[in-house]
């Protein structure tokens, strides 16, 4: 959360680059904003052109006069750091700060993210532009927050990173002949005789394509080396300013389920988490529900900010419809529900050149506030003001949580064979679309986090087991948790490196069973089989099972397999372990967890029809359940305990029958009995 003295109600507002624009434009923006209830300005994320024009000066004038308008015109400010593009006189003077792809091509000067992450020269400049600026505005009390670099991303393969993989290799392997044993290096005589050997893993060395890789221990090392590598340069800032500025909390915007960049480990430097939600056309509201869960669960389930979302519409995929009437605010309402305590925007004014042209803003190019965006935005707005502080800080209780880990992706999806159709996030998303669907509360944590308080845990697809995992979640289940692990779970050690002795490797014991071979089925090919009298198919993956003390709930149907378990339960301690050999259909995930749910007695926030979702947040004795229809049709709903709609300022009484509104939202405000 945003825990700074001046924040006491949902921030309301965006990026605002001014720059692009004469002042005669800027006093019409300043009217227009507070016209549409906004509250808070992002400033100045790409401006280090105009901020550090050569290699001696520094010129913050212009800025001033931003600072300055928006101050006066009664706004917050995030406060940027411009450090996501660097200007082209550097890049002219120091071609090292210039990334190379992952195809070996040097870049020259242009777009953005084009800074290499080892560069000293990047380094250096970036944390003195980030240096200075704290130490010219530590006085200005309107910024509530700093928003480092800009969506941190993509990856460098050239000499300095290469040199620096070295150095990141030899302090966590300490010997060569200890890399050469985890990364398995005898396979094709591969074996390291020098440090200098060691090469970046790209086109030029270990891959065929981008996710396959002949080598995965490097390739995996090398993921967490560039994520390690872009986590410093967000440190260096971050310490920067908080010599000068202590009080004032410090983010960078991340991307959801982003891969290069392990977020769980960014977030321990993070005082608070951040994103930006641009859902694909065809994206589920579960999908998107899912993201805001990850972002919650990334700093223990404390709110988050929606950093940016587009009022309208976006420009970078193949087609770019328009958010339909009434979804910029049901959205922006599921970011709330889901643990969000701002609504942001990119941007303020619609840009007039280069690629964010037709990337929606509140005010458009026709320069108004009559058009239906900046209606829509304003309406908003003001409902934020009448909301208060009615939701800032309040949690998101879950009894289930699903466990996602970014180590884990990386090598699954590395991994030459089994099947290069699976994709991790997809699998959690089938599970926790089983849960979302049925409007049950679900976190998302990593592997790290206490299980203790959940009385329901799913590890989809643990492929990898890191050091101690198996015995926390042995713990887990002998205390009483009910967990569910899936099919190609325990194969690896951290470093990919195969758990031999049987199949799941050290969750063996756990899962009472032994999964003598995996087949793996193209996408057009499925095995079926039953569970509770209801055939499912069996995809992608079909583990073949031995109960070594677990019991077998539902068996095969076809093939040499046939008559062998699918799914099995193996009671462990206190607890119990369930083990899901194959993906299935999003009815079987609906199906199953919903007996699993009612064997733990969780139970959904609130029965509501389908396409109808709800949440809850918690905020001393009081509840806000959030009840969003996503669905083109209004939606009868009965409303579960007699209280308070915050936004229409009317009261409900229990069991009382309401029609919600196609995309529209009610927030029910009770006080808790206990
Ligand atoms: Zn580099």
């Amino acid at each position: 959360m945003i825990n700074h003295p001046n924040v006491n109600k949902i921030l309301y507002g965006g990026d605002y680059n001014p720059e692009q624009w004469t002042p005669d434009i800027w006093e019409e923006d300043m009217k227009l904003l507070r016209k549409a209830g906004i509250d808070v300005v992002t400033i100045n994320v790409f401006n280090w052109a105009m901020l550090q024009p050569d290699e001696i000066t520094y010129d913050f004038a212009k800025l001033d006069n931003t600072v300055k308008m928006v101050t006066d015109n009664g706004m917050k400010i995030c406060m940027g750091t411009s450090t996501a593009a660097h200007p082209a006189w550097m890049a002219r003077k120091y071609p090292e700060i210039l990334r190379v792809e992952f195809n070996g091509m040097k870049r020259k000067f242009g777009g953005r993210h084009n800074s290499c992450p080892n560069s000293l020269v990047y380094q250096k400049y970036a944390t003195r532009l980030a240096k200075k600026l704290a130490q010219h505005y530590k006085d200005q009390e309107n910024i509530v927050a700093w928003h480092v670099n800009n969506e941190y991303g993509g990856a460098c393969y050239c000499e300095n990173c290469e040199k620096a993989f070295r150095t990141w290799l030899q302090k966590k392997y300490q010997t060569l002949d200890a890399l050469n044993r985890a990364w398995n290096t005898s396979f094709w005589g591969h074996t390291f005789y020098d440090w200098e050997d060691i090469v970046s893993p790209n086109l030029l060395s270990e891959h065929f394509e981008e996710r396959r890789s002949m080598f995965q221990g490097i390739s995996l090392d090398y993921a967490r080396f560039n994520s390690d590598s872009m986590l410093e340069n967000f440190k260096a800032e971050y310490q920067a300013i908080k010599h000068y500025m202590p009080e004032v909390p410090i983010t960078t915007n991340l991307m959801g389920f982003y891969k290069p960049l392990n977020y769980k480990k960014w977030a321990k430097y993070m005082d608070f988490v951040s994103w930006d939600n641009y859902p694909g056309n065809e994206e589920s509201y579960s999908e998107t529900a899912m993201k805001h869960d990850l972002m919650r669960g990334l700093k223990d389930g404390l709110p988050f900010a929606l950093m940016e979302q587009t009022p309208s519409v976006s420009n970078w995929l193949p087609d770019n419809s328009l958010k339909r009437p009434g979804v910029l605010r049901l959205w922006s309402y599921q970011a709330i529900a889901h643990g969000s305590d701002t609504v942001m925007y990119f941007q303020m004014r619609r840009s007039p050149g280069a690629c964010e042209k037709f990337h929606g803003a509140v005010i458009d190019h026709v320069g108004t506030g009559n058009t239906r965006v900046f209606r829509e935005c304003a309406e908003l707005g003001e409902e934020l003001i009448k909301l208060g502080d009615s939701t800032i800080g309040a949690k998101t209780p879950s009894k289930a949580a699903i466990v996602f880990d970014w180590d884990n992706w990386w090598a699954i999806e590395y991994s030459a064979g089994p099947n290069t159709n699976l994709r991790y996030v997809e699998e959690v998303l089938r599970y926790y679309q089983g849960f979302h669907k049925r409007n049950i509360s679900v976190d998302i944590i990593g592997l790290e986090d206490d299980f203790s308080s959940y009385d329901l845990l799913v590890a989809p697809v643990l492929y990898m087991v890191k050091p101690g995992v198996d015995k926390r979640l042995e713990a887990y289940a002998n205390n009483g948790g009910t967990l569910i692990i899936t099919f190609l779970s325990g194969l690896t050690d951290e470093n990919d490196y195969i758990t031999v002795g049987g199949y799941p490797g050290k969750l063996r014991n756990l899962a009472g069973i032994w999964v003598e071979e995996f087949d793996s089925l193209p996408l057009t090919k499925s095995n079926t089989f039953c569970y509770q009298n209801k055939k499912y198919p069996a995809k992608m993956i079909c583990d073949i099972i031995h109960n070594k003390g677990a019991k077998s709930l539902t068996f095969y149907e076809e093939d040499f397999y046939q008559g062998m378990p699918v799914i099995t339960k193996n009671q462990f301690g206190s607890g119990k372990c369930y083990y899901v050999g194959t993906s299935s259909s999003d009815e079987f995930y609906q199906h199953f967890l919903k007996d699993i749910c009612d064997e733990c007695n969780i139970s959904p926030i609130m029965e509501a029809p389908a396409n109808v979702e709800v949440t809850q947040r918690c905020k001393n004795g009081k509840t806000i359940l959030f009840i969003l229809n996503h669905s083109n049709e209004d939606k009868k709903v009965i409303i579960p305990k007699k209280g308070n709609d915050l936004l229409a300022d009317k009261g409900y009484m229990e069991n009382e029958e309401v029609i919600i509104k196609s995309k529209g939202v009610i927030l029910l405000a009770y006080e808790d009995i206990e």
